[in-house]
């Protein structure tokens, strides 16, 4: 059979086969949607998880020098005005005075090819060519009230970043765990921001999840740590298969940088739309400690033994989205090939190349058909291969039609139950996705067989 490459990768594509095999759906959709607003169907909170979990891996069960956190999502409004984010987390936003769309200037500017920055131009509605509003700085965080009244008083904001709760927990940790600088605190949790234009899918929504590290350092040794993370970041992504050429790190220059920071440095995905952040990397300074101890009162300086002086440590932040690195991962993963004409029509196969650590059924288990023989035996050897690894156990439909679903939803190895094996050999064959060869291995060997192809298609994990 040969096979021809035909990846093309756009978004409707995408989205049409996420909620087709239920990755992900459009929320509320029985109401007629709320805009931009995802819910993850079973593979879609497979996907996520396993992303969630790589990262937690790499960054607190891998290390000796990172512990985890699960701060609360509503927070005493003094953190937020102790981190600036009460008078400053805004975004630039432009109004079209006929067609009222609203949009952020920056990234109409950014469309312009003119730095983000820029405030001599006149900015024009893409929509229907109208002179756009003077900006108006727009606060992105959520307000809502606790308590049955509502007043002032007790008006809080839903959190728009993980990492306040890192910070103002940094002396707890710091007590509870004996850690020496340098070490870190990683958190992952929802986030909520406002977001004037929220699109493309999952890329940008209103609500999402945050994987963030806070690394303190000690002051001086913050450009070592910041290269470090900027490098450790980047091969993260490419151990999950990642390809290198839709990936690349792109420094902000001074006009992006917030007043305090040293340096940041965004990974980029190259998305069907173009190069967008994925990730960033910042080197914040002391800024954040020393903020929470001028407004709290408490001391939040860290002791080093070995030089017995008192300092804030400085901080480097890799701060990633789970549901953009999923988004990232998906897109990636997406190819389609064409097998062969079938019956004098082209025949695509549409797949999901998923690294097999990532992918949400690592083995599906199918028996040839649903026969009184082969379902429990298929059932049987189901039940081993689940305990080990993400499974899916599939009798509907023929097994060529089983393939092509399993292909599509990026399920490495198929494990099939055949007449040959109830009544010959007890053998089962294993059909690679990528290479859709098949290997016969007796039922007694198929956890090992299973787990060294996985190995061998990448996993670190099994
Ligand atoms: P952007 O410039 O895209 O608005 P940002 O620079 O404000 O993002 P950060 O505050 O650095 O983003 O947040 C860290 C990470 O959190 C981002 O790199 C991204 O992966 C994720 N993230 C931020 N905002 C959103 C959002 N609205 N939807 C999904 N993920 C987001």
């Amino acid at each position: 059979m040969t096979t021809r490459h035909i990846k093309e990768v756009d978004m409707t594509k995408i989205v049409s086969l996420a909620k087709r095999r239920g990755f992900v759906f459009p929320s509320s959709e029985i109401y007629g949607g709320i805009g931009s607003t995802w819910d993850y169907g079973p593979l879609g909170v497979e996907l996520k998880r396993a992303v969630k979990e790589a990262w937690w891996r790499s960054m607190v069960y891998d290390r000796d020098d990172i512990v985890g956190l699960d701060s609360a999502i509503i927070q005493s409004p003094e953190v937020w005005i102790a981190s600036g984010h009460a008078e400053g987390f805004t975004d630039p936003l432009v109004e079209c005075p006929t067609c009222h769309k609203r949009y952020r200037e920056d990234h109409l500017l950014e469309a312009l090819g003119q730095p983000a920055t820029a405030t001599d131009i006149d900015l024009k509605c893409p929509d229907d060519g109208a002179q756009l509003s003077a900006p108006r700085l727009f606060n992105l965080m959520f307000e809502t009230h606790v308590g049955p009244v509502q007043d002032t008083a007790n008006k809080v904001w839903l959190r728009p970043e993980t990492a306040q709760g890192i910070f103002i927990n940094f002396d707890n940790v710091i007590v509870a765990t004996r850690k020496k600088v340098p070490f870190g605190i990683a958190q992952i949790g929802k986030s909520f921001r406002n977001e004037i234009t929220p699109g493309n899918f999952i890329f940008r929504t209103r609500e999402f999840e945050q994987m963030e590290m806070e690394f303190f350092v000690k002051p001086g040794e913050e450009d070592e740590w910041y290269d470090y993370w900027i490098k450790t970041r980047f091969q993260w992504f490419l151990d999950l298969g990642v390809r290198a050429e839709n990936l690349r790190t792109r420094p902000h220059d001074e006009s992006e940088l917030a007043h305090y920071a040293k340096g940041a440095t965004d990974v980029e995905y190259l998305f069907p739309w173009g190069w967008s952040e994925l990730e960033g990397i910042a080197s914040r300074t002391d800024f954040d400690l020393s903020r929470h101890e001028e407004h709290s009162g408490k001391k939040l300086q860290y002791f080093d033994q070995e030089e017995n002086e008192h300092y804030w440590p400085y901080v480097i932040e890799p701060a990633l989205g789970a549901d953009r690195a999923a988004l990232a991962i998906l897109v990636d993963a997406y190819d389609e090939e064409s097998v062969g004409p079938e019956g004098g029509k082209e025949d695509i196969r549409v797949l999901l190349r998923f690294h097999p650590d990532i992918a949400p059924v690592q083995v599906a288990v199918l028996p040839l058909s649903r026969n009184d023989k082969l379902v429990p035996k298929a059932k049987e050897v189901h039940d081993t291969l689940r305990r080990l690894f993400r499974t899916q156990y599939d009798d509907a439909q023929s097994i060529g039609r089983r393939y092509r679903r399993q292909d599509e939803i990026g399920t490495p190895l198929c494990v099939t139950v055949d007449f040959e094996t109830v009544e010959t050999d007890d053998s089962v064959t294993i059909r690679n996705r990528d290479t859709m060869t098949q290997i016969r291995v007796p039922i007694a060997d198929l956890a090992d067989q299973v787990r060294e192809q996985l190995r061998g298609m990448g996993s670190t994990r099994v």
